[in-house]
């Protein structure tokens, strides 16, 4: 990623590159969009779906301990309840009453502007990596204005949430820069409800998940009871999430039709929990470097215990810099046994399992390592987003690993009009089709091709030329060295698939 940029500019440039070249486009465009919701296209699908394959094969696939499920997106409406989503799945919302606009409570922060201590205003921003330096400008302008000598005293940047009502009714509306027109916070539940069944009513009131993992609690007992787990075990899930976020924002980072994938590891009461939580924490730091995120962009953020859930014992997030500033990438809950213990209590069915270790009939606790499929994506581009300079010439390039990348490799018959050469290529061709999402492009100078295929993280150029008609070797060129070697045609294929299964 390209740290020295603007996080605006960088950002700019990242989500027009995802358009151009068919990555991500904004849902319903035609119709002028739609807030919140973005659709994939031809190598964004290709993106997301390796995503989901590396992560699944990951944690569960490969591992003895973990299972797979599938479940649906809309589940008798009583799990919300016992989960405590209908009650207390809601972020903080204020209205500006004058100007319509809504926001997050905690994601609106405020400063008073003092000379000497002598109060100017109040200024008001929504949080974002530049707010101080934006604060500050704002500041200056207040001065201006009211035509005052003097250095302003420090900024201090405060959360709408920890205002005191006195502070609260100086706040002025981001829209409008007028006090006095916001409301104050009110709780906004985040799911999304539909109706089943012919009749609309209070009855058949349903819900889009917003979280996968309420799915697995929902069959824990069906899993158990066929499948020959042992404590520890983990199910797992990917799947689509829904939530009416108040403020979508930062592209695909927040929308409000997403996917998660979470997994569910469930572990005796007595056993070592922080031991386990610490190595799910290094597990999934791991998996995000094996599939080329950039370690230096990855951090950690250790929950106060005073944020936490009643029932929670610990969280850390797995967090990435973004170029709006650095922010969850994958949530790790140590949850006790709250959801399992709910479910049972409401649905009055027994969820307990009998451990052989401890000869014990428990509802046992979880880690619950959390992730989005989207946020995954949009820190894959930004990390493998590059300029650098070849040959005298500016080029861009997503340093995306070959296991990511949505095109394997490209190959190029090096002129169009020999017969041979074509022949060679389309055979080519059609072999690595049958095991890699790999392309083939005929037009224009082979440098051309080049660049094309750099800017969409193509690891891999196969170029049949006329020395391939004499020895039947090809040239291999290597994206981000641009190193070219000559392979033998028969070596590409295991070639390419050491790479991006490697
Ligand atoms: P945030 O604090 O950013 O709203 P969260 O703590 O509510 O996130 P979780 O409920 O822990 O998120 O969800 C687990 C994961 O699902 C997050 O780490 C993130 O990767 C993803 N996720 C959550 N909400 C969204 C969203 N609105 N858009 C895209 N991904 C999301």
């Amino acid at each position: 990623m390209l740290t020295d940029k603007k996080s605006k500019e960088l950002m700019d440039e990242i989500v027009g590159l995802c358009k151009r070249k068919g990555f991500v486009f904004q849902s319903s465009e035609i119709y002028g969009g739609y807030n919140g919701f973005f659709d994939y296209g031809p190598l964004g699908a290709e993106l997301k779906k390796n995503i989901k394959d590396a992560w699944w094969q990951d944690m569960v696939q490969r591992r003895d301990d973990v299972v797979g499920i599938d479940s649906s997106i809309i589940m008798n409406p009583s799990i919300w309840k016992a989960s405590g989503h209908v009650d207390g799945f809601t972020d903080p919302m204020i209205d500006c009453k004058e100007s319509k606009m809504r926001y997050r409570a905690d994601h609106l922060f405020f400063a008073e502007v003092r000379i000497a201590g002598e109060m100017l205003g109040v200024v008001s921003l929504i949080e974002s990596p530049e707010m101080l330096d934006e604060a500050k400008k704002k500041a200056e302008k207040l001065k201006r204005k009211l035509a005052i000598k003097g250095d302003l005293d420090e900024i201090v940047l405060i959360c709408a949430v920890d205002a005191t009502p006195e502070q609260y009714e100086q706040i002025p509306s981001p829209a409008t820069g007028k006090a006095g027109t916001l409301t104050p916070p009110r709780e906004f539940n985040m799911m999304f409800d539909t109706h089943v069944g012919a009749v609309r009513n209070d009855a058949s009131k349903a819900y889009l998940r917003p979280e996968t993992a309420q799915g697995i609690f929902a069959n824990f007992k069906n899993v158990t009871d066929t499948s020959r787990l042992k404590l520890p075990f983990g199910i797992a899930q990917i799947g689509k999430a829904f939530r009416n976020e108040i403020t979508p924002r930062n592209f695909i980072f927040r929308s409000r039709e997403f996917e998660q994938m979470e997994i569910e590891y469930f572990i005796h009461e007595d056993s070592d929990w922080k031991t386990i939580h610490a190595d799910w924490i290094k597990t999934r730091r791991e998996w995000f470097t094996s599939i080329g995120l950039t370690s230096e962009f990855l951090g950690e953020e250790v929950h106060p215990s005073e944020s936490l859930a009643h029932y929670a014992r610990a969280c850390t997030d797995i967090t990435f810099k973004f170029p709006f500033g650095e922010q969850e990438l994958e949530g790790i809950a140590a949850r006790g046994n709250f959801d399992l213990t709910q479910h049972q209590e409401k649905s009055g069915k027994g969820l307990e399992i009998f451990d052989e270790a401890s000869k014990s009939k428990l509802l046992p606790h979880v880690i619950e390592p959390s992730l989005g499929v989207d946020r995954t994506f949009l820190a894959l581009i930004c990390s493998a987003y590059t300029k650098d300079e070849i040959d005298g010439e500016l080029r861009t390039l997503l340093k995306l690993h070959p296991r990511i990348a949505p095109v394997k490799a490209a190959i190029f018959p090096l002129v169009k009009k020999n017969e041979n050469i074509l022949q060679i290529s389309n055979d080519l061709y059609k072999k690595l089709q049958r095991h890699l999402n790999v392309v083939t492009d005929l037009s224009g100078a082979i440098g051309r091709r080049y660049r094309r295929m750099d800017e969409i993280g193509t690891p891999f150029c196969i170029t049949v030329d006329f020395e391939s008609l004499e020895d039947n070797t090809v040239t291999i060129r290597d994206r981000d060295t641009t190193d070219q070697k000559r392979i033998n045609l028969e070596e590409v294929l295991p070639f390419l698939l050491g790479k991006v299964n490697g």
